[in-house]
């Protein structure tokens, strides 16, 4: 912009007042504008004195949730601008972000009988949960996480395929839209095992340790994550179930591997019994039409090992996986001939279409990194999701076959 020498003293446009609002309008003016001289008056020795100033007001995004004095109307306006600001940050590069703009959770309370009667009657009101769904969410405490760190396990939201839970060292996080990552409730707890119930998406289950130490036997979640309660120690408890699985036929029948031995619970984790006590299971799944089938990755050159009795005993699925460890085995929750392992006999990811017999080696490095979990999803099974040893994420869209990273 040219600058007019003071003796002009005339300009097209005088802004008064150096705050945000007048810095904004000057730029954008000058930038985007044909006027030709603008001046700007601050009455303090220089600008953002005033509210502007960053120790001077608390610098959060006004997108209408919290803010229990705007009327829906106004709520609904000042969203879509306030999530500009949002949207911008997250283009940016990390780097870059992390200096300008933090992710915080928020919060609204209420004082007094006639007050929280009012925030209840706003936020039960359906227009407010549809803008806002978070705060009414079960994981309404969600907080937003950067990255993601030691991976445990991983599920596919059963009710909406856009939400990928992964149960880490450091509690469990939730990928939304493969996009935004959170954390879920106030647990930091490192949860090794983790299954989700095959049909009701509020229950989950873990077992693993507390970030206090000990272990946390096995335990249960009815609100999504949120929070969790003991359900039981296990047998030779309290287990830190370092692999688990779920029956999708009987969500009853839950198996757990700790310490050697594999447990078996028929009544969803109240009561637990040894069932085996050579099995090496790094990874277990249940097979998705046989409720008495189970597989078992395992380390130490047996390939995977399939029971046909619930876990008490075992036989080797394939030779061609046997000789080399298998980190993770996945069944196709529509048709149990499908079959994805990551195998060290096959090199990377393999794929069998007959239940096992014959696999193909899939055409995917993932990095050059070990594959160690790996979701398919049970509303479109075509979509799968798998997490390498160093958090990779990688999803296919054709039940397996390729694979993009998305994370
Ligand atoms: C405690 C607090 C918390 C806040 N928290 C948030 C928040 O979380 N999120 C959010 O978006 N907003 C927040 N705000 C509001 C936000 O800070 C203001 O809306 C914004 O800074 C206003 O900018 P402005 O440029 O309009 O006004 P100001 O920053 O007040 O600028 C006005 C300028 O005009 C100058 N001026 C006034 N009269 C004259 C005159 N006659 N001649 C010359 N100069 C003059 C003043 O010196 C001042 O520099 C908060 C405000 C406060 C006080």
């Amino acid at each position: 912009m040219k600058t007019i020498p003071p003796e002009k003293k005339h300009y097209d446009l005088v802004i008064i007042g150096g705050g945000v609002s007048g810095a904004a309008l000057f730029y954008a003016l000058s930038k985007y504008s044909t006027v030709k001289s603008i001046a700007i008056i601050e009455k303090y020795e220089s600008f953002g004195q005033v509210n502007s100033k960053w120790n001077n007001n608390s610098q959060t995004l006004h997108t209408g949730d919290i803010e229990t004095n705007y009327s829906l109307e106004k709520a609904s306006i000042v969203k879509p601008a306030a999530l500009m600001v949002s949207r911008y940050a997250s283009s940016l590069k990390e780097t870059k972000a992390n200096k300008i703009i933090f992710p915080v959770s928020k919060m609204v309370l209420a004082v007094g009988k006639k007050e929280v009667v009012q925030l209840e009657k706003r936020y039960q009101l359906d227009t407010v949960r549809r803008s806002y769904p978070r705060l009414y969410s079960p994981q309404s405490n969600l907080i937003p996480e950067q990255s993601i760190s030691h991976g445990h396990g991983l599920a596919v939201d059963v009710a909406d395929p856009s939400k990928l839970w992964i149960a880490t060292h450091y509690g469990l996080l939730l990928l939304e839209n493969e996009k935004d990552l959170y954390r879920v409730g106030k647990s930091r707890d490192d949860y090794m095992g983790f299954s989700v119930h095959p049909t009701d998406p509020s229950i989950f289950f873990t077992s693993g340790h507390p970030s206090r130490g000990g272990n946390l036997g096995f335990q249960r979640s009815d609100d999504g994550g949120a929070t969790w309660k003991k359900i039981s120690n296990g047998a030779n408890g309290p287990v830190d179930f370092h692999a688990m699985a779920i029956s999708p036929v009987n969500p009853n029948l839950i198996y757990g591997w700790y310490a050697g031995n594999l447990e078996r619970s028929e009544d969803q984790g109240a009561t637990w019994k040894i069932v085996n006590r050579e099995i090496a299971a790094v990874y277990l799944s249940a097979d998705s039409e046989n409720e008495s089938k189970l597989y078992a990755a395992t380390p130490r050159g047996q390939g995977v090992m399939v029971s046909e009795d619930k876990g008490t005993t075992w036989q080797a699925l394939s030779p061609a996986l046997e000789g080399g460890a298998v980190s993770v085995v996945a069944v196709h929750p529509q048709n149990a001939q499908i079959l994805l392992v990551f195998s060290q006999r096959l090199g990377g990811l393999g794929k069998s279409n007959d239940g096992g017999q014959t696999w193909t080696r899939v055409n995917e490095s993932f990095g050059g990194e070990a594959v160690l979990h790996i979701t398919f999803s049970r509303i479109d099974a075509s979509i799968v999701y798998a997490l390498t040893h160093e958090n990779k994420l990688f999803k296919s869209s054709d039940a397996g076959d390729t694979w993009v990273q998305i994370r």
